[in-house]
């Protein structure tokens, strides 16, 4: 049943994801997808997604990361309002509902490896179903979400959890504790699909298989037991040894600056950096909140051209944070 109360506007806080292992395996020869076990951690570094009725679908990119994003149709998020508009007419029988004007505040790194796109069109979302009567049910949205991109699920989900399949198929993960970071931004991105490539190009995942390597070529990545276990004990040394990324090699070799920036934050005194997700962005984990303070000021000493913001997690999923009638 549509609700007769439903809003003019609403905004969801919707948060930027650090992958803590990212074990990915030989591209399928059929879609070309490398299947992935993943770990995702959510932070609380948000985007701000406000959706409003209007006549025509439209988009204005704001805040501190709005260079870069598209404010077009490419927008991930532009493509969730329409998904969910096309959704509404075949699952709930209903006319497709009015249109929506976004507005995206850009807080997470643009081409990062954040999923800072995945989380808008998450945000999207939830805010268009709630200004559209909540038709749609969370695992409702959750398959919409799917069929948006592989991050994007996750961006409702929130919290720690695990990714298999191409990083869609989500379980929750137990943890104990707060993971305290300090984030470091590069000035140029990295587009995800190059990081693949280059993966595949080390790997010798880029030719035919042969005999020898086809049986290895069907194997999916194993999920990292050690690191779920570390994860249940909240200790920040403890989890720092088991966390792992195979695009961390990729990403390096495409931007060897990097080294230096993961150089420079044991040189501070961080526990541990890797490269988050397809990178560029550094994740340096810290023992605490006043310990990513003190490694956020030392980074910016020694490296003062590289942005760096602290940020804790696990951070919830999408959430409205603001209706207006
Ligand atoms: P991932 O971690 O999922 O690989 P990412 O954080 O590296 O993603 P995004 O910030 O999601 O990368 O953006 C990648 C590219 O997608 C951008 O360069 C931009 O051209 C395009 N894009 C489309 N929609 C958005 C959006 N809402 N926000 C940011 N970029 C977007």
């Amino acid at each position: 049943m549509s609700r007769t109360d439903a809003p003019r506007a609403a905004t969801v806080r919707v948060p930027a994801k650090v992958n803590l292992a990212l074990r990915v395996g030989p591209p399928d020869p059929d879609s070309g997808y490398h299947p992935l076990a993943t770990v995702f951690h959510a932070v609380d570094l948000c985007d701000e997604v406000t959706v409003r009725r209007a006549r025509s679908t439209s988009l204005q990119v704001t805040g501190p990361f709005r260079e870069g994003v598209p404010a077009d149709p490419t927008n991930l998020a532009w493509r969730a309002a329409e998904l969910l508009r096309e959704n509404y007419a075949r699952t709930c029988g209903v006319r497709r509902p009015s249109p929506v004007a976004i507005t995206l505040e850009k807080n997470i790194p643009v081409a990062g490896g954040m999923a800072g796109g995945s989380a808008d069109a998450a945000g999207v979302l939830l805010a268009a179903n709630e200004l559209w009567g909540e038709e749609l049910t969370p695992l409702d949205l959750q398959d919409v979400a799917a069929e948006l991109g592989a991050d994007v699920p996750f961006g409702l989900m929130g919290g720690n959890a695990l990714g298999l399949g191409r990083g869609d198929e989500l379980s929750t993960v137990l943890s104990q504790g707060e993971l305290h970071w300090v984030f470091c931004v590069a000035t140029a991105g990295l587009r995800t699909p190059d990081v693949y490539r280059e993966l595949d190009r080390q790997l010798g995942w880029d030719g035919p298989p042969t005999p020898e390597t086809s049986a290895a070529r069907t194997a999916a990545p194993e999920p990292p037991q050690e690191l779920l276990q570390a994860l249940r004990t909240g200790d920040p040394h403890e989890i720092a040894r088991h966390l792992e990324n195979d695009l961390q090699a990729p990403a390096l070799a495409l931007q060897p600056g990097l080294q230096a920036t993961l150089d420079a934050g044991r040189e501070v005194g961080a526990v541990t950096g890797l490269v988050s997700g397809s990178g560029p962005t550094v994740a340096l984990l810290c023992e605490s909140r006043e310990h990513a303070i003190d490694v956020s000021v030392g980074m910016a000493a020694l490296r003062p051209e590289i942005q760096v913001f602290t940020a804790t997690g696990p951070a919830p999923g999408a959430r409205v944070v603001d209706t207006r009638h």
